[in-house]
């Protein structure tokens, strides 16, 4: 396949520390830990959305343009079928909701990782 100009998470082998983290935020499950580190497993798995970023602790993921496969929806979709869905064992900082009861979106605030519901996400926002 033909690789194209675009987003994709760029991960800093120095800077992980192989928490596994972002593993689930990743909605696609282009996030795997191998030998300790996280790594982008496939180019094709990787939308570039960024949502794995805010949950890393230690700066590790960055959004970088370059050269890459182009994101391919049905590779993800092959992907996810043969993996199974993941869990999130985190709950809202804010609130304590689980996963089960509202969307969690991973997000930094005052230099912490964090998740936070989507009922909480607007005082977050707002103040
Ligand atoms: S969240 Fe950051 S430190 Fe943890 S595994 Fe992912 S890239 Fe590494």
């Amino acid at each position: 396949m033909p690789k194209v100009l675009r987003k994709i998470v760029h991960i800093d082998e120095e800077l992980c520390n192989g928490c596994g983290a972002c593993v689930a935020p990743c909605a696609e499950g282009a996030i795997q830990l191998v030998d300790g580190k996280a790594k982008v497993i496939r180019e094709e798995l990787c939308d570039g959305a960024g949502f794995c970023l805010g949950v890393c602790p230690t700066g590790a993921l960055q959004i970088t343009e370059r050269e890459a496969e182009a994101f391919d929806e049905c590779a993800v979709e092959e992907h996810l079928a043969e993996r199974g869905p993941l869990s999130l064992t985190e709950t809202c900082f804010r609130c304590g909701t689980s996963e089960t009861e509202a969307p969690l979106l991973p997000c930094r605030t005052q230099g912490r990782s964090v998740w936070v519901c989507t009922h909480c996400l607007p005082a977050l926002i707002h103040g």
